[in-house]
């Protein structure tokens, strides 16, 4: 078959650049211990409830999950508040994100807008789906990353059938107040009644203040707005594919006729019943996350770089100026062990982005990147 077969969109298409893995870097390096500190998983691994849940059901994977995934739907329904009809869950968000698109935004006709730099997957969605995408550029003259509600709204047309904004912000750590994500709400349903606002909550939990942040967290469900939320990130299950969703009803609705029928499978399911129970474990990742933070930007900025506030578990920062490229510091990072993320797939090829580790990977964190920044001062005496 030649490639020609294949539609143009898909050609043409940039796919998601992942985090390099440790076992990439242990090769190339050849390095025993590696630190990864590139894909904002969870700090502390995984919680011992879950490795139990999951050595339990490893028994029945020869079994089909339950279609629908009640009993998990259920737990999430109560932890929120809300109906379990408002309730969808995914192969992780990244599903939910696709099927949204493909549920509410037809090829040719309707389009999404979002911000620019945005979490890759919406854009890679829609443009495997033949969608449009609009996007607008984040307020970058006062370089803080932060939202313009009012220049995002101007892209909104009639036919604009998704908003996606994500808070706190990936790869910046911006978090926008939940009042401000409330008046977008309420302007989108004056400018265009069929469009919906897609809040990705991937990270909110490590806010300082979910409530002040999350309309979800208040219990506050504005009917344009849904959110997502995964369980790859303050509960530690990146690896086995769980997000979730709390959306309008009749939208969960037709969710679950179109989702792939055990996309959640057995042990995803079991091990996100696990992770909602282990309250201790989260609560230890949410501590060590809003620490590390801390102790993370304060030691970046004592050699001089530049760090944005972060709501999120990451962290992101610029080297000093007439120090060494982004580039650079993230090769002689990798010789040193250590992953973190170059942001060149977001159009910010001089910023770096490193996720908050434990205590001692932010210190061998911390150590390497002075080790780095003193001796590009000494070559250049
Ligand atoms: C990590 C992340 C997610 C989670 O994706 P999963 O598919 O659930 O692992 C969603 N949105 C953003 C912005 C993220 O950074």
């Amino acid at each position: 078959m030649q490639t020609t077969a294949v539609r143009p969109e898909i050609q043409q298409l940039q796919a998601y650049t992942p985090g390099l893995s440790i076992a990439e870097i242990q090769r190339k390096y050849g390095l025993t211990q590696v630190v990864k500190m590139a894909s904002n998983e969870n700090p502390l691994g995984t919680s011992n409830l879950v490795r139990e849940a999951i050595r339990r059901h490893a028994a029945y994977v020869f079994r089909y999950p339950q279609g629908g995934n009640p009993r998990l739907v259920g737990a999430l329904a109560d932890m929120h508040g809300v109906e379990p009809g408002r309730i969808v869950v995914g192969n992780g968000s990244d599903e939910i994100i696709d099927l949204l698109i493909r549920l509410l935004v037809a090829p040719g006709k309707h389009n999404i807008v979002c911000f620019e730099p945005c979490f890759s997957i919406y854009p890679i969605q829609a443009a495997i789906n033949g969608v449009e995408i609009r996007r607008c550029p984040i307020n970058a003259v006062p370089d803080d990353f932060s939202f313009d509600f009012d220049a995002l709204l101007k892209r909104v047309t009639d036919d604009t059938r998704l908003v996606f904004i994500t808070t706190p912000d990936n790869p910046s750590g911006y978090c926008p107040r939940a009042g401000a994500v409330k008046s977008l709400a309420r302007s989108l349903a004056d400018i265009s009644p069929r469009c919906l606002l897609a809040v990705d909550e991937a990270y909110i939990d490590f806010a300082d203040d979910e409530q002040e942040h999350s309309l979800l967290a208040r219990r506050d469900l504005p009917e344009n707005v849904l959110f997502l939320r995964t369980f790859s990130k303050s509960y530690g299950l990146a690896g086995l594919r769980l997000g979730y969703g709390v959306v309008p009803q009749p939208l969960a609705e037709c969710y679950w006729r179109a989702r792939l029928p055990f996309s959640v499978n057995i042990l995803a399911e079991e091990a996100g019943l696990a992770a909602l129970a282990d309250t201790a474990f989260r609560e230890a990742t949410l501590s060590t996350v809003r620490e590390g933070r801390r102790g993370i930007a304060e030691g970046l900025r004592d050699i001089r770089c530049k760090v944005w506030p972060s709501s999120a578990n990451f962290l992101l920062f610029k080297l000093p100026e007439n120090s060494i490229s982004a580039q650079t510091c993230f090769e002689r990072l990798l010789e040193k062990g250590i992953i973190i993320r170059q942001l060149k797939s977001y159009a910010l090829p001089e910023h770096l982005r490193v996720s908050v580790g434990n205590p001692s990977e932010n210190a061998a964190f911390l150590a390497a990147m002075k080790d780095i920044l003193q001796q590009t001062a000494l070559r250049a005496r």
